[in-house]
């Protein structure tokens, strides 16, 4: 979140200080590792629509840097769906709901 505040005022041609208590890379940040959740399945619109943003600016991350860092696998979002196929409609994200019946016959 620092690094991202930074680049943003960056762009905005401020300039800015990011101070790191330990060495650059290390693992004692809040969560770590290859694998990690991205989705935008959310029943608040004004977070599926930060989600949206945020893909957004991962994307121009990569193009910065010529890395792949985002690679989306797909996902199922499995519980509570009260408001979110209005939240993901109202956004226009791209989404699909599925009977339970449905997700027994893919798995298999
Ligand atoms: C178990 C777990 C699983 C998660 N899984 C996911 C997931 O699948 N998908 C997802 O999107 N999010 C996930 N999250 C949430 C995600 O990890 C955090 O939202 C994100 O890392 C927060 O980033 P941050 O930069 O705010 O904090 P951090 O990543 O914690 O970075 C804070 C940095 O500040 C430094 N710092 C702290 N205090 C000082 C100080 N006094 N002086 C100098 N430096 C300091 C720390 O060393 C650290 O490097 C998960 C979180 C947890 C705990």
């Amino acid at each position: 979140m620092g690094l991202a505040a930074a680049a943003a005022l960056g762009r905005a041609g401020r300039s800015a200080t990011v101070l790191e208590q330990f060495e650059f890379g290390h693992d004692r940040g809040s969560s770590h590792g290859t694998a990690r959740i991205f989705k935008v399945s959310y029943p608040e619109p004004q977070f599926v629509r930060l989600a949206q943003e945020s893909l957004v600016r991962w994307r121009e991350l990569e193009d910065q840097t010529g890395d792949e860092i985002l690679m989306m696998t797909g996902m199922l979002d499995v519980g509570r769906i009260e408001g979110r196929r209005e939240a993901l409609k109202e956004c226009g994200a791209d989404f699909e709901f599925l009977a339970a019946a449905m997700i027994v016959l893919i798995s298999q």
